[in-house]
Protein backbone atom coordinates (compact mmCIF):
# COMPACT_ATOMS: atom_id res chain seq x y z
CA UNK A 1 0.00 0.00 0.00
CA UNK A 2 3.33 2.32 0.67
CA UNK A 3 3.53 3.86 -2.67
CA UNK A 4 -0.58 3.99 -3.73
CA UNK A 5 -1.02 6.08 0.10
CA UNK A 6 1.84 8.07 -1.04
CA UNK A 7 0.22 9.31 -4.40
CA UNK A 8 -2.80 9.53 -2.49
CA UNK A 9 -1.26 12.52 -0.82
CA UNK A 10 -1.79 13.91 -4.11
CA UNK A 11 -5.40 13.93 -3.86
CA UNK A 12 -7.04 16.60 -1.54
CA UNK A 13 -8.11 14.76 1.35
CA UNK A 14 -7.97 11.39 0.31
CA UNK A 15 -7.32 9.05 3.04
CA UNK A 16 -10.33 10.80 4.83
CA UNK A 17 -12.57 10.29 1.01
CA UNK A 18 -11.70 7.17 1.21
CA UNK A 19 -12.91 6.23 4.67
CA UNK A 20 -15.92 7.86 4.00
CA UNK A 21 -16.68 6.50 0.68
CA UNK A 22 -14.83 3.58 -0.27
CA UNK A 23 -13.10 4.37 -3.11
CA UNK A 24 -10.09 2.60 -3.85
CA UNK A 25 -6.62 4.61 -3.40
CA UNK A 26 -6.40 3.68 -6.92
CA UNK A 27 -9.90 4.58 -7.90
CA UNK A 28 -9.92 8.27 -6.06
CA UNK A 29 -6.22 8.97 -8.46
CA UNK A 30 -8.32 8.33 -11.46
CA UNK A 31 -11.53 9.99 -9.96
CA UNK A 32 -8.69 13.03 -9.08
CA UNK A 33 -7.74 12.92 -12.71
CA UNK A 34 -10.77 13.22 -14.43
CA UNK A 35 -11.50 16.56 -12.23
CA UNK A 36 -8.86 18.07 -13.01
CA UNK A 37 -9.63 17.36 -16.33
CA UNK A 38 -13.09 18.99 -16.59
CA UNK A 39 -11.52 21.64 -14.12
CA UNK A 40 -9.85 23.25 -17.38
CA UNK A 41 -8.50 26.52 -15.67
CA UNK A 42 -7.14 25.11 -12.95
CA UNK A 43 -9.84 26.29 -10.06
CA UNK A 44 -9.74 23.25 -7.75
CA UNK A 45 -13.52 23.31 -8.37
CA UNK A 46 -16.02 22.98 -11.08
CA UNK A 47 -19.25 24.74 -12.03
CA UNK A 48 -22.09 23.12 -13.82
CA UNK A 49 -20.81 24.22 -17.05
CA UNK A 50 -17.26 22.12 -16.83
CA UNK A 51 -19.88 19.27 -16.53
CA UNK A 52 -20.88 19.15 -20.70
CA UNK A 53 -17.32 17.71 -21.31
CA UNK A 54 -18.75 14.48 -19.56
CA UNK A 55 -20.66 13.11 -22.54
CA UNK A 56 -22.35 10.44 -20.83
CA UNK A 57 -24.14 13.44 -18.85
CA UNK A 58 -24.96 15.68 -21.42
CA UNK A 59 -26.86 13.00 -23.42
CA UNK A 60 -28.88 11.75 -20.86
CA UNK A 61 -32.29 13.22 -20.81
CA UNK A 62 -32.16 13.65 -16.88
CA UNK A 63 -28.59 14.56 -17.05
CA UNK A 64 -29.26 18.55 -16.03
CA UNK A 65 -30.83 17.07 -12.81
CA UNK A 66 -27.64 14.88 -12.27
CA UNK A 67 -25.63 17.71 -12.51
CA UNK A 68 -27.71 19.93 -10.39
CA UNK A 69 -27.29 16.93 -7.30
CA UNK A 70 -23.40 17.86 -7.44
CA UNK A 71 -24.16 21.45 -5.94
CA UNK A 72 -25.68 22.31 -2.59
CA UNK A 73 -28.63 24.60 -3.12
CA UNK A 74 -27.81 27.86 -3.79
CA UNK A 75 -24.30 26.71 -4.73
CA UNK A 76 -22.60 27.40 -8.34
CA UNK A 77 -19.22 25.13 -7.27
CA UNK A 78 -18.30 21.58 -6.38
CA UNK A 79 -15.28 21.35 -4.79
CA UNK A 80 -13.04 17.64 -5.33
CA UNK A 81 -14.29 16.51 -1.81
CA UNK A 82 -18.06 16.94 -2.47
CA UNK A 83 -17.72 15.49 -6.03
CA UNK A 84 -16.60 12.70 -5.01
CA UNK A 85 -18.98 12.08 -2.30
CA UNK A 86 -21.46 12.40 -4.73
CA UNK A 87 -19.86 10.05 -7.00
CA UNK A 88 -19.76 7.20 -4.11
CA UNK A 89 -23.80 7.21 -4.46
CA UNK A 90 -22.99 5.58 -7.86
CA UNK A 91 -20.76 2.99 -6.65
CA UNK A 92 -22.08 -0.75 -6.40
CA UNK A 93 -23.77 -1.46 -2.95
CA UNK A 94 -22.00 -3.92 -1.04
CA UNK A 95 -24.22 -6.25 0.67
CA UNK A 96 -21.51 -7.63 3.16
CA UNK A 97 -19.49 -4.74 3.89
CA UNK A 98 -18.11 -4.42 7.08
CA UNK A 99 -19.07 -1.43 8.62
CA UNK A 100 -17.56 0.64 11.37
CA UNK A 101 -19.14 1.21 14.45
CA UNK A 102 -21.02 4.27 14.29
CA UNK A 103 -20.56 4.93 10.75
CA UNK A 104 -23.16 6.22 8.65
CA UNK A 105 -25.13 4.47 6.11
CA UNK A 106 -22.73 4.33 3.42
CA UNK A 107 -23.34 6.65 0.16
CA UNK A 108 -23.77 3.23 -2.25
CA UNK A 109 -25.93 1.69 0.45
CA UNK A 110 -29.44 0.87 -1.49
CA UNK A 111 -31.34 3.56 0.70
CA UNK A 112 -28.80 6.54 -0.52
CA UNK A 113 -28.94 5.68 -3.55
CA UNK A 114 -32.79 5.66 -3.58
CA UNK A 115 -32.60 9.17 -1.63
CA UNK A 116 -30.51 10.30 -4.41
CA UNK A 117 -33.26 9.02 -6.70
CA UNK A 118 -35.80 10.24 -5.19
CA UNK A 119 -34.32 14.17 -5.13
CA UNK A 120 -33.67 14.07 -8.65
CA UNK A 121 -37.34 13.99 -8.93
CA UNK A 122 -37.92 16.40 -6.14
CA UNK A 123 -37.03 19.33 -6.86
CA UNK A 124 -38.87 21.73 -4.75
CA UNK A 125 -37.48 19.56 -1.99
CA UNK A 126 -40.58 19.66 0.26
CA UNK A 127 -39.87 15.27 0.66
CA UNK A 128 -42.76 14.88 -1.81
CA UNK A 129 -42.59 13.98 -5.47
CA UNK A 130 -45.89 15.74 -6.88
CA UNK A 131 -47.76 14.71 -10.04
CA UNK A 132 -46.33 18.06 -11.39
CA UNK A 133 -42.54 17.24 -10.49
CA UNK A 134 -43.26 13.30 -11.85
CA UNK A 135 -44.83 14.56 -15.16
CA UNK A 136 -41.77 16.93 -15.76
CA UNK A 137 -39.14 14.15 -15.64
CA UNK A 138 -41.06 11.48 -17.77
CA UNK A 139 -41.55 14.35 -19.86
CA UNK A 140 -37.72 15.05 -19.99
CA UNK A 141 -37.50 11.31 -19.85
CA UNK A 142 -39.32 10.16 -22.73
CA UNK A 143 -40.11 13.92 -24.75
CA UNK A 144 -40.69 13.10 -27.93
CA UNK A 145 -41.86 9.29 -28.06
CA UNK A 146 -45.01 9.89 -26.25
CA UNK A 147 -47.78 12.33 -26.31
CA UNK A 148 -48.77 14.86 -23.35
CA UNK A 149 -51.98 12.79 -23.00
CA UNK A 150 -50.18 9.44 -22.54
CA UNK A 151 -47.56 11.25 -20.51
CA UNK A 152 -50.66 12.36 -17.93
CA UNK A 153 -52.17 8.94 -17.82
CA UNK A 154 -47.97 7.32 -17.24
CA UNK A 155 -47.76 9.64 -14.57
CA UNK A 156 -51.26 9.17 -13.20
CA UNK A 157 -50.56 5.35 -13.21
CA UNK A 158 -48.02 5.99 -11.40
CA UNK A 159 -49.23 7.55 -8.51
CA UNK A 160 -52.17 5.62 -8.28
CA UNK A 161 -49.88 2.53 -7.46
CA UNK A 162 -47.12 3.97 -5.32
CA UNK A 163 -49.32 6.55 -3.38
CA UNK A 164 -50.41 4.71 0.07
CA UNK A 165 -51.88 6.91 1.59
CA UNK A 166 -53.59 8.93 -0.94
CA UNK A 167 -52.16 12.29 -0.16
CA UNK A 168 -51.90 12.86 -4.79
CA UNK A 169 -47.76 12.65 -4.09
CA UNK A 170 -45.34 10.25 -3.23
CA UNK A 171 -43.07 10.02 -0.43
CA UNK A 172 -40.05 8.89 0.03
CA UNK A 173 -41.34 5.97 1.71
CA UNK A 174 -43.99 5.08 -0.66
CA UNK A 175 -41.11 6.10 -3.55
CA UNK A 176 -39.16 3.09 -1.65
CA UNK A 177 -41.85 0.23 -1.56
CA UNK A 178 -42.64 1.00 -5.01
CA UNK A 179 -39.00 -0.19 -6.04
CA UNK A 180 -38.64 -2.67 -3.73
CA UNK A 181 -38.73 -5.21 -6.59
CA UNK A 182 -36.16 -2.90 -8.67
CA UNK A 183 -31.95 -3.36 -9.04
CA UNK A 184 -30.92 0.29 -7.91
CA UNK A 185 -27.22 -1.00 -9.19
CA UNK A 186 -28.15 -1.02 -12.60
CA UNK A 187 -30.61 2.07 -12.20
CA UNK A 188 -27.76 3.94 -10.90
CA UNK A 189 -24.18 3.30 -12.83
CA UNK A 190 -21.99 6.45 -14.63
CA UNK A 191 -19.38 4.60 -16.91
CA UNK A 192 -17.60 8.05 -16.03
CA UNK A 193 -16.63 6.10 -12.65
CA UNK A 194 -14.63 2.88 -14.33
CA1 LIG B 1 -41.68 18.04 -4.23
CA1 LIG C 1 -48.59 9.71 -0.75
Amino acid sequence: MGSRSSSLNNVPNGQELQQQTGFSAAHLLRLYERFQFLDKDNRGHLRPEDFEAVLELSENPIGDRIVEAFFKPGQETVDFPSFVRVLAHFRPTEKNRNRDKGQPDPANSRTQKLKFAFRLYDRDRDGKISRAELLQVLREMLGMQVTEEQLQSIAERAIQEADLDKDGAISFDEFRKSLEKVNIDHKMSIRFLE
